[in-house]
């Protein structure tokens, strides 16, 4: 099932295949957030994380779920901003949903104020209805059809609290919007610790893959592109005499990073 296709097309990637265990990401289009999804594909079901924020990525992220022909058994959020959540809720209405319980209690509050907001500026390209969180995750290791999860939180980063999952037989990391992949970072306040768990990332030798919630799969050398980006920001902003000039700056240093529709978002609550 497809809904009217009103923007240009989301693309997939197989990231990983070991035999028994694959690994996909759908990203949506550099201009449209180019946000990334992803599905561990286990021998008899379906582990989704993250839900895109236009309806029509959902619906395509749905679409290659279900190419796969396996049930989808938990759905993962990573954490409560809308490029993560919103754009599933038509799509994914049937299947359950998992997040952090503060995660899950704070969607409770802000997914439908997120909903209302969005449909009333972007009309039908928002979903009709959210698919928020039931169940909970809790910080640890779990076996899921014969492969190791690691569940981790992480705090004050790009936001925060952060769900990050680690596959360590595959040497994956989900980092999501801990890591942006050539793409701008959503900046809210200091980047610290945002830094500090980029650092832990580049130094885990268990990890060579990391998947982020902007942007394809990404290797060690793009989490250094990814922290010198931070510092430039923060060296940009404490320059610029507001919003537009801080942009431009941005802009002239990384003309080609996808989702600069992020700065004109998070400049809102930046220079608040
Ligand atoms: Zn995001």
């Amino acid at each position: 099932m497809t809904t009217n296709t009103q923007l240009p097309h989301a693309t997939s990637y197989l990231v990983k295949d070991t035999g028994r265990v694959k690994v996909h990401t759908l990203v949506s289009p550099a201009p449209m957030f180019a946000n990334a999804t992803h599905i561990i594909e286990l021998p008899n079901e379906l582990i989704l994380v993250d839900g895109q924020f236009f309806a029509q990525y959902g619906q395509e992220f749905r679409d290659l779920a279900d190419s796969l022909q396996k049930p989808i058994s938990r759905f993962y959020v990573t954490h409560d901003h809308p490029d993560h959540f919103l754009g599933m809720g038509d799509a994914f209405a049937d299947v359950p949903v998992y997040a952090l319980p503060e995660i899950k209690e704070s969607l409770a509050t802000v997914g439908p104020h997120e909903l209302e907001e969005k449909q009333h500026q972007m009309g039908s390209l928002i979903a009709n209805r959210l698919s928020l969180p039931t169940e909970v995750v809790e910080p640890g290791e779990e076996t899921i059809g014969g492969a190791r999860f690691l569940f981790e939180r992480v705090l004050d980063t790009e936001s925060p609290v952060a769900l990050v999952i680690k596959l360590p037989e595959l040497g994956i990391v989900i980092a999501q919007d801990i890591l942006y992949h050539d793409a701008h970072a959503f900046i809210t306040g200091p980047v610290t610790g945002w830094k500090k768990a980029l650092q832990a990332l580049r130094d885990d030798d268990d990890y060579d893959l990391i998947l982020p919630g902007h942007g394809k799969p990404a290797g060690k050398s793009d989490i250094d592109r990814a922290m010198d980006y931070l510092d430039k920001a923060t060296e940009l902003l404490a320059q610029a005499d507001g919003p537009v000039a801080y942009k431009q700056a941005l802009l002239t240093v990384y003309p080609d990073y996808a989702a600069d529709k992020l700065i004109d978002i998070y400049c809102r609550i930046l220079f608040r």
